[in-house]
């Protein structure tokens, strides 16, 4: 068997015009524009680039952008005041604070204080327990890219076995959840886990979230199963994903390349976020 390509590409331009046509709608009935307030403290090039993207991808779609970059060595009170403004501000929508930050601003405290409405990353402590439960909330981008995809390609998840290689909180751990909601059998994986590649082998759905170049072997993969690659590696080949990408496509009925499969997709989610936070 040789995998069909699943072109992560394709379908988050999708999900963005069907977004810009949903905004659209929604501000000719008279409601105000979403609005998407973005924080970045310090200069990681990297993290700017990041930004830049999520706030030209919401001006595409009709999304109010307000962006706000503080200096490096800006103290941890002066993110917190500023994001305590954005989450009493109405004309903000959704709010998301870059990470990592400067040693001196606790990111991972300053996220729990972004109020669970705006919270468009998915991240808050409520967000998480509101996915745990089964309620409806704003989930993390990523994982829900990831569905999304999953989704878009008819792949049956009920009482299939779903593996996820990865206990994240941004991306494992939600995804799990995401997949058990849809009735999916499944198994999470880490460092730690006994005989990787024979839990891997069970999987009708194979995803790998780690950060480790061709941690998971063509041999891995189930005949037929569907493959998703989060993992994005920068080696001297260039950008590879945590799968062996060939071999494993060999025996996969669907595998997503990186880059171009699930990357793409974060994006497309954040701005489907943000006018779900919109909305409610
Ligand atoms: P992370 O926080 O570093 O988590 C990595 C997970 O992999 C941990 O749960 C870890 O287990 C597990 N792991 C590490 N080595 C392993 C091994 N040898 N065998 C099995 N499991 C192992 O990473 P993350 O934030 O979830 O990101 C994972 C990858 O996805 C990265 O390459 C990242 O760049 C990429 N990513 C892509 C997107 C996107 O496409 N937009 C978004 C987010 C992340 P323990 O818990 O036991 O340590």
């Amino acid at each position: 068997m040789t995998a069909g390509i699943i072109d992560g590409k394709a379908i988050a331009q999708q999900v963005r015009s069907e977004v810009a046509s949903e905004v659209a709608a929604w501000v000719a009935a008279g409601h105000d524009r979403p609005g998407l307030a973005t924080v970045l403290v310090g200069e990681d090039a990297a993290s700017a680039v990041y930004v830049g993207g999520k706030q030209k991808a919401s001006a595409e779609v009709g999304i109010e952008g307000f962006d706000h970059r503080l200096d490096q060595d800006a103290s941890h009170a002066e993110v917190e005041a500023l994001l305590r403004e954005l989450n009493a501000d109405e004309r903000v929508s959704g709010i998301l604070l870059q990470l990592p930050t400067p040693p001196q601003v606790d990111g991972a405290r300053l996220t729990e204080i972004i109020d669970p409405a705006k919270d468009v990353d998915g991240l808050t402590p409520i967000s998480a327990g509101l996915l745990a439960k089964g309620r409806p909330g704003l989930r993390p981008c990523t994982p829900q890219g990831v569905m999304e995809l999953l989704r878009r390609h008819d792949v049956a998840l009920e009482g299939a076995e779903a593996v996820v290689v990865g206990r994240s909180e941004l991306v494992g751990k939600p995804l799990a959840s995401l997949l058990l909601a849809e009735n999916a059998t499944v198994t999470t994986c880490h460092s730690r886990t006994r005989d990787l590649a024979e839990v891997c082998r069970r999987a009708d759905v194979l995803v790998a979230a780690v950060g480790r170049p061709g941690l998971v072997r063509g041999d891995w993969v189930r005949e037929g199963a569907v493959v998703i690659d989060v993992g994005i590696n920068r080696t001297e080949a260039g950008l590879t994903g945590d799968v062996e990408f060939e071999p494993a496509a060999e025996r996969a009925r669907l595998i997503t390349p990186v880059p171009g499969g699930v990357g793409p997709m974060t994006i497309a989610m954040l701005l489907r976020n943000t006018l779900q936070a919109a909305r409610a």
